[in-house]
C-alpha cells in the first residue's frame, strides 16, 4: 500500500533522513520505534507531504512526493500529528465535522461510528476541545481522522502524556480500528505496547532505518530491549 524509497529530509544545513526506505501493506499495523530525534515525525509529515523530502513515496499506486498535502488525504491517507492539535475553541462536534468535509453526506452515519469507537467523545459533543483532558484530546484527535474515512492512518505519538490506563485503551483502539480494516504506520517511544500490536516494526536511528523486522522478533531482539524496552 505504500512503498518508500530513499526518502532524505533536510531542515536548512541539517539533513535529518538519510535514505529511509519502509513498506506497509494494507491491512499492516507496522511502528517506527526510536529515540528522540531520530526522525520518526520528520518522516510521518514528509509521507504526508507537510515536508519537502527527495526519494519516491508511492501510495496505491500514486507518486506522492511534491504533492500539495490536502490531495493526500483525498486519496486516504490521514495524518494524527504529535500533541494532538485539535481546535482548542470549537466543540468535540465541530471538530470531527471539519473531519468529515470529504464526505459530508455520509457525516452521521460515519459520527455513529466514531462515537460508538469513543463512547468518550459522544458524552463531550458539546465540550470545547481544549477543555478535554490529553487522553480525551488524542481520541478527539483520532476520531477527527477517521471522519475523513482514511485507509491508512499514521498516528504520531498517540500515548505521549497519558497515564498508564488510558495509554492501553488507547492501544486496544488502535487494535479495534485496524481490525476496522484500516491500514497503521504508528509512530511510538512506547516500544514495548507498540510492538505487542505491530505486525512488523521498523527502528530509526540518527535518521536512518538501523533495523526491521516482525513485532514478535523485534521485541526479543537483544539490541531492542537493551535500547527501547530498558532490558
Ligand atoms: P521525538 O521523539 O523527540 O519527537 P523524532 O524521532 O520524532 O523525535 P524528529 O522530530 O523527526 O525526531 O527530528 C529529527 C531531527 O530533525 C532532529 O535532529 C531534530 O532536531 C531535527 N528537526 C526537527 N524539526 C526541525 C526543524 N523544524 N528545524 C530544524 N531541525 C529540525
Amino acid at each position: 500500500m505504500l512503498s518508500v524509497r530513499d526518502l532524505d529530509v533536510r531542515y536548512g544545513k541539517i539533513q535529518a533522513l538519510h535514505g529511509v526506505s519502509l513498506e506497509v501493506h494494507e491491512g499492516e499495523t507496522v511502528a517506527l520505534l526510536g529515540a528522540n530525534g531520530a526522525g520518526k515525525t520528520t518522516t510521518l509529515r514528509a509521507l504526508s507531504c507537510m515536508l519537502p523530502s527527495t526519494g519516491e513515496i508511492e501510495f496505491d499506486g500514486s507518486t506522492l512526493t511534491g504533492m500539495p498535502s490536502h490531495d493526500v488525504v483525498g486519496l486516504g491517507l490521514c495524518h494524527v500529528p504529535e500533541g494532538r492539535r485539535v481546535f482548542p475553541l470549537m466543540s468535540v462536534a465541530e471538530n470531527l465535522e471539519i473531519g468529515a468535509q470529504r464526505f459530508k453526506s455520509r457525516y452521521p452515519a460515519d459520527l455513529q461510528r466514531v462515537y460508538e469507537l469513543f463512547p468518550r467523545l459522544r458524552e463531550r459533543e458539546a465540550q470545547l476541545a481544549g477543555t478535554l483532558s490529553g487522553g480525551e484530546q488524542q481520541m478527539l484527535a483520532m476520531g477527527r481522522a477517521l471522519m475523513g474515512r482514511p485507509r491508512l492512518l499514521l498516528l504520531d505519538e498517540p500515548s505521549m502524556g497519558l497515564a498508564p490506563m488510558i495509554v492501553a485503551q488507547i492501544f486496544d483502539i488502535i487494535r479495534v480500528i485496524n481490525g476496522q480494516g484500516v491500514t497503521v504506520l504508528l509512530v511510538e517511544q512506547n516500544a514495548a505496547q507498540a510492538l505487542e500490536i505491530a505486525d512488523r516494526a521498523y527502528v530509526l536511528e540518527t535518521g536512518s532505518v538501523s533495523m526491521s523486522g516482525r513485532g514478535r522478533e523485534l521485541a526479543n531482539d537483544p539490541r531492542v530491549r537493551a535500547a527501547y524496552l530498558g532490558a
